[in-house]
């Protein structure tokens, strides 16, 4: 039973998929959220995919709290990469947004640390193996490393 608190979220919105590919990844693509976080999260991500609100993340909403950040998608015939250093912000700084995003942040990581949070947009707000590799370094010095299970066979073969 789905709890009238809970709804359906489709981790890559289903207006970013092609057409013919939106009912068959919906299986792996779906996951029930609490209505507490499940809106917040598109009121501060809209239909962004979870490659770009990490993206999002990194530089409009936690500026300057990463040193070094890379990021490769590739799933279901989806190619994104995304390279950065983050010393200088990317875009204005949307304070609204930023606004926004406090209300969530406490349910990504209790603890509110900027790499613990992209994390948990990770493992919780992507499809199973959607990520292919990440490498992240925040201004702490703290880091995060991904690795898709596609790429540990290959690298344990070589
Ligand atoms: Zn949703």
């Amino acid at each position: 039973m789905i709890n009238v608190s809970s709804s359906v979220h489709h981790l890559v919105p289903r207006s970013r998929l092609p057409q013919n590919l939106i009912q068959k990844l919906n299986p792996i693509n779906t996951a029930i959220k609490n209505d507490h976080i499940h809106s917040p999260w598109h009121q501060v991500f809209a239909n962004l995919t979870p490659f770009e609100a990490i993206i999002f993340y990194i530089t409009i909403i936690a500026p300057n709290q990463f040193s070094y950040a890379e990021i490769i998608v590739n799933w279901e015939g989806i190619f994104s990469e995304g390279f950065l250093l983050s010393e200088s912000n990317f875009y204005n700084f949307q304070k609204c947004k930023k606004k926004k995003f406090s209300k969530i942040a406490y349910y990504l990581s209790k603890d509110l640390v900027p790499i613990k949070i992209v994390e948990t947009i990770v493992r919780e707000w992507a499809p199973a193996n959607y990520f292919y590799f990440i490498e992240l370094v925040d201004s702490c010095d703290n880091r995060f490393n991904y690795y898709s299970p596609e790429l540990r066979l290959a690298e344990n073969s070589v």
